[in-house]
């Protein structure tokens, strides 16, 4: 049966980080807070369960800034009006100045199996630099935390090619992260987002970031240290240890059905996506008042839905099935793609392996958008 995904958006966070353009507001005053959670209790009503889900992902933002009993009692909203898969993949990211020992214990009890921990570097200066609350010590002592309280699957998330950032302080922030036993590391290369501070600063020529070669050499160093620790890279930006990749995200990736609560969220489900208004006070009152919360909806065409999925299948390193293509939407993506794929083929980009897989090649990884740009 094919996987189906919760996610829930908790939209706040302690404060903005510099290059951040999710939708979060900052602060989390009680009163919103509540009205938040009877309104996304209210929405996941709203659903009917189509089949079990096979994860849970509570993401944000900062799902964090809710208090863990709050956290608990919404997962068990969840499961209750869902029925789950029993080894469902139950994930919360949290960001380092926010949890505690009892808190992460909470989470542990109330059944999240997945941790993901927000930590971005290891260096104070450069946490500082990118608007993070939080030091380097508080992210490692919630790795060492994390486990006390009983966590087998954590993710690491960090950056690279962040201002000031060098070859040197970037292999320092993965040698001491490999040092906490994670099972997951994500690894974002920082992109400058419109209507960021980073953005801003680097208009007014005031970001002083690596140079290509040196984010290039970050990201050779990274392969070098990560498969020596028995890490595989299964996505552009993922990497995991064997039996450890995260479900939720494979199920994007694989352009899958899920649910999006909260404001801002995504659903996909029966060929529409639809997406929730990205503002707190307004969702609130829509749910309130019994009126849609949509303020997007696209029936995806078999075409552009089968484009997608190349697209996106792309990103792991496995690539997409083509029979399994062919099965889905009917329509033979050789055939389909003609000359450009022969051309992305025959220029060292693509690759069609055992059982008709296509995929990128190493050089392939490197030159991602390029390639898939060809494709869209
Ligand atoms: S904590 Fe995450 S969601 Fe919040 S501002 Fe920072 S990067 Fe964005």
């Amino acid at each position: 049966m094919d996987d189906l995904g919760l996610y829930v958006h908790v939209p706040f966070c302690l404060r903005k980080c510099a290059y951040c353009s999710f939708y979060s507001e900052t602060g989390l005053p009680p009163d919103k807070g509540k009205a938040y959670l009877t309104a996304v209790t209210r929405q996941l009503r709203q659903f009917s369960s189509i089949r079990p889900l096979t994860s849970i992902f509570f993401g944000g933002g900062t799902p964090t800034m809710l208090p863990p009993a709050v956290l608990s009692s919404l997962l068990a909203e969840c499961r209750q009006h869902f029925p789950c898969a029993e080894d469902a993949e139950i994930s919360i990211e949290v960001n380092p100045a926010t949890v505690d020992c009892s808190g992460l214990t909470m989470l542990r009890q109330a059944g999240f199996n997945r941790l993901s921990i927000g930590v971005q570097s290891l260096h104070d200066q450069e946490l500082r630099r990118i608007g993070r609350p939080h030091s380097a010590t508080d992210a490692i002592q919630t790795a060492h935390l994390a486990r006390q309280a009983g966590f087998a699957n954590v993710n690491i998330d960090l950056m690279y090619g962040l201002p000031d950032q060098t070859l040197q302080t970037w292999q320092d922030s993965l040698a001491q992260a490999l040092a906490l036993t994670p099972q997951h590391l994500s690894l974002y290369e920082l992109t400058l987002e419109q209507n960021t501070p980073f953005a801003r600063q680097h208009a007014q020529g005031v970001l002083l970031l690596p140079d290509e070669d040196t984010v290039l050499r970050m990201l050779e160093e990274t392969q070098r240290m990560l498969s020596g620790a028995g890490f595989c890279r299964y996505e552009i930006s993922n990497y995991a240890l064997p039996g450890f990749e995260c479900r939720h995200n494979i199920n994007y990736w694989q352009n899958g059905e899920y649910i999006g609560l909260g404001p801002g969220a995504v659903s996909c489900l029966g060929g529409i996506r639809r997406n929730a208004v990205a503002d707190v006070g307004a969702f609130c009152q829509l749910m309130e008042t019994g009126q849609a919360v949509w303020q997007d909806e696209e029936r995806l065409e078999s075409e552009a839905a089968f484009r997608e999925t190349v697209i996106m299948g792309l990103r792991m390193t496995a690539g997409v099935s083509l029979p399994e293509l062919r099965r889905r939407f009917g329509i033979d993506a050789e055939i389909y793609y003609g000359t450009t794929l022969v051309q992305l083929i025959q220029h060292g980009m693509l690759e069609i392996i055992v059982d008709r897989q296509l995929r990128l090649t190493e050089q392939g990884l490197l030159l991602a958008n390029t390639a898939m740009a060809e494709l869209v």
